[in-house]
């Protein structure tokens, strides 16, 4: 048996704080501001397999309300998710992603990034997409103002 799961987030950009994505700390003048790291691509991750097996998303397991996720490796939350998963004795077939943000260019990290969410999933790196573009210079992420990730997941149940 399949599931599908899609998640997404967006997070703001302000100077002087971390880009963090997929665990990966990204050089940049610019960051993410959130209650955990902030790392879009894990959190949208995260929330696709929450999606898939109907349990709900990032929130209803790591509330923001929370001061233990304050300033958390969102490592935890996709760890943790892939657990629950585990449990429903399911594993991950492949994963897409797309990240939209206008600068700086994400080409050189994105190996890495692949690499983290393989580990994690517990699948081959050729079975980890993650892409990146811009936002064309308009709206938020075209005006460097936010960081948004996007991703699908395909799980089967486990034999
Ligand atoms: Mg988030």
């Amino acid at each position: 048996m399949f599931r599908i799961g899609f998640g997404n987030d967006i997070h703001r950009l302000i100077e002087g704080t971390p880009l963090i994505l997929g665990g990966v700390l990204i050089p940049s003048e610019i960051g993410a501001v959130g209650h955990s790291d902030a790392d879009a691509l894990l959190h949208a991750a995260t929330d696709a397999i929450l999606g898939a097996l109907a349990l709900g998303d990032i929130g209803t397991h790591f509330s923001d309300k929370e001061e233990k996720w304050k300033g958390a490796d969102s490592i935890i939350f996709l760890n943790e998710a892939v657990k629950m998963m585990k449990e429903k004795g399911f594993e991950v077939v492949n994963i897409d992603s797309t990240i939209s943000l206008e600068k700086p260019k994400l080409r050189p990290h994105i190996q890495a990034m692949r690499e983290n969410l393989a580990k994690s999933l517990e699948i081959g790196i050729d079975f980890v997409s993650v892409k990146a573009k811009t936002g064309e210079k308009i709206d938020a992420v075209g005006e460097s103002r936010a960081i948004k990730a996007e991703v699908i997941v395909l799980l089967q149940k486990a034999v």
